[in-house]
């Protein structure tokens, strides 16, 4: 995944670049490193560990220069260590360069490379972009910027890379393929960054390169944009509305507490325009104009992986329902590689909270080239999958920094419900009754969040029981079953317990082996069509020992008299339960893992937005 910066200007980079870095460490956090242009020498300062690290290791180094770039690492090639982090340099030390993504023909690049004397020191993809970079510019005499395009011409693969050399000390090139690279535009300055969280604070005015594109930033000449095949295109400069108070953690203590406690306000934003009770109307205006077309769908693929995946799953239960669409719901990974059937009259929805998501962009390259109408739903404004799609709608959830997802799967959920909503309702499929109802459930949501988020102590309670349990298990039947799954994530990302979702149902069948006195059990037990199976499972599970720990619905007495605690939540329609227990389920994991003293926002080996396969 890796985060990327650079810049180029009048101040000093060092501190611009840190900054910049430790705001892109959501997307890996293996190294840090910078490369800073100072009176024509490059100084190169990595180390393994977070960015932290690097700056007590930089300490008193020289860091003047006002040209540099910089790289927090998310491992795919070689160990996390020194020697692999990033910035790379070129054998004669002309050339640097920081990289996001995987060049896949990087063996035999190497190969060859090594036959022409090129000696490596790491064990990173990246290096070879590097000598490649140096041994044609060395061979043709050509430019930084020139060697850049011609190597990325031999390269297969992802990359948004940020190259800079001592030969060449008053430019930038940067170029992209399927990683995200934006540029700031400021006063006779620039900033690039894999996403515009390090630049909002300096300047609202960005340009999102596009795929294949090469920046060449020029301190005295400004930017120029050309594509790898040479041609130039014209910068389109938009605006940012992101806002830097929203990047803060406001007063608590992790980012992903914050982040479940915005829940109600996200989830207002997400309704907005969209969605009126009283009047007795949703509609989403970004999928407006391909209503149509959904409404006559034969079917709908929805692709995503992790979090969104489970969002997906719901969203089966939501178009079956109230759409009598049928739903596939594909692992983005696994589709891409299936050959899968795919019709001109199927709608793909790709769900993804960056909207980077490499797996879930090539499925929709896919889904595209065989026809299909493809629609996105995505919180970050401007993303790759918002843009590649043919419609869509942004979650509105605002930036989510903590890595373990919480306001922006229940904000996709929220979306999905009201997608299905407003087909039904074109269709035919839902009562005029029933839908009034599901829109008055939907409307109170943000309140009866903020009801549940008071429980927030007896939680943690509850929690602290639990937290030394090397396992658990996450049951749900019917929509609360994905749930189950998302509940289970969650505590593993974040707290390292195994824990395993399953349908309530299922457990019979291989789980129940599991359960003994030491087994924590979390169900979802809420009234609704299933609640007397779901209370059979309960009881299979006590007849066992299991510990229970039964989300139910409020006045609930018939499993509060067998579970070993209870948490209720507000009465709700069925409907819109799977949005009500994600949240106990959040706050579960969240305080587990600061009692076992995890790093909560930060988990081992995780990035937030997985931008390789
Ligand atoms: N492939 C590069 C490395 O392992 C970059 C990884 C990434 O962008 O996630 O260092």
């Amino acid at each position: 995944m890796c985060g990327i910066v650079g810049y180029i200007g009048n101040k000093k980079a060092y501190p611009i670049l840190i900054k910049g870095l430790s705001r892109l460490e959501y997307r890996g956090y293996d190294s840090a490193g910078v490369a800073l242009l100072e009176d024509g020498k490059l100084n190169v300062f990595k180390r393994q560990g977070k960015v932290l690290d690097l700056t007590n290791f930089v300490a008193d180094n020289p860091t003047n220069g006002t040209v540099g770039i910089g790289h927090t690492r998310w491992a795919t090639h070689g160990l996390p260590n020194d020697i692999n982090a990033h910035p790379h340099t070129s054998g004669d030390g002309s050339i640097t360069l920081v990289h996001n993504g995987i060049i896949e023909n990087y063996d035999i690049l190497k190969k060859e490379l090594i036959k022409r004397g090129h000696v490596f020191k790491s064990e990173t993809d990246t290096e070879v972009l590097v000598h490649l970079i140096e041994d044609i510019k060395e061979k043709s005499g050509a430019s930084l910027a020139e060697s850049v395009r011609i190597a990325l011409n031999e390269v297969h693969g992802a990359y948004a890379i940020v190259v800079i050399s001592p030969e060449e000390p008053n430019k930038i090139i940067a170029a992209k393929k399927s990683s995200p690279l934006v540029i700031g535009m400021g006063e006779d300055e620039y900033y690039l960054a894999s996403d515009a969280t390090p630049i909002i604070e300096y300047t609202k005015n960005v340009v999102y390169l596009e795929d294949e594109q090469i920046a060449i930033i020029d301190r005295y000449n400004g930017l120029r944009i050309f594509s790898i095949s040479n041609k130039e295109v014209s910068p389109y400069v938009q605006e940012l509305e992101m806002q830097l108070e929203e990047l803060e953690k406001g007063g608590y203590e992790h980012f992903m507490l914050k982040e479940i406690y915005e829940q109600p306000r996200a989830i207002h934003d997400s309704f907005r325009g969209r969605l009126n009770a009283k009047e007795g109307w949703v509609s989403l205006g970004g999928i407006k104009d391909y209503e149509d077309q959904i409404a006559k769908a034969n079917r709908i693929i929805i692709i995503a992986c992790g979090t969104s995946w489970h969002a997906a799953l719901v969203a089966e239960y939501y178009f079956e329902d109230l759409a009598r669409i049928p739903v596939e719901v594909e692992y983005a990974s696994e589709f891409r590689y299936r050959n899968p059937i795919i019709r001109k009259d199927d709608v793909v929805i790709a769900i993804s909270q960056s909207g980077e998501t490499a797996d879930t962009l090539a499925a929709l390259k896919m889904a595209k080239e065989q026809g299909a109408t493809l629609l996105g739903i995505v919180n970050v404004v401007g993303s790759t999958i918002s843009r590649v799609t043919d419609a869509g709608s942004y979650t509105h959830a605002g930036p989510e920094i903590g890595v373990a997802s919480t306001k922006a799967f229940t904000t996709q959920l929220v979306l999905l419900a009201m997608m299905a909503l407003s087909i039904g309702k074109k269709r035919g499929t839902i009562e005029d009754k029933k839908f009034q109802t599901l829109l008055d459930e939907m409307e109170a949501l943000p309140s009866k969040i903020e009801q549940l988020l008071k429980s927030d102590d007896y939680i943690r309670e509850v929690s602290a029981i639990y937290k030394d349990a090397p396992n658990a298990l996450y049951l749900g039947r019917g929509s609360s079953f994905p749930i189950a799954l998302e509940g289970a994530l969650k505590l593993k990302e974040i707290s390292y317990i195994h824990a395993e979702g399953y349908p309530a149902a299922e457990m019979k069948h291989g789980p129940i082996a599991l359960i003994d006195e030491n087994m924590p059990v979390f169900v979802i037990a809420t009234q609704g069509q299933n609640y007397e199976k779901v209370v059979s499972n309960i009881q299979e599970v006590k007849a066992r020992k299991g510990k229970l720990i039964a989300i139910v619905s409020k006045g609930d007495t018939t499993v509060r008299e067998i579970a070993d605690h209870v948490i209720e939540i507000p009465n709700s329609d069925e409907f819109v339960v799977p949005i009500l227990a994600t949240i106990p389920f959040q706050l579960i994991s969240y305080h587990i893992a600061v009692m076992r003293e995890c790093n909560v926002d930060q988990p081992r080996n995780l990035a937030k937005s997985v931008t390789v396969e």
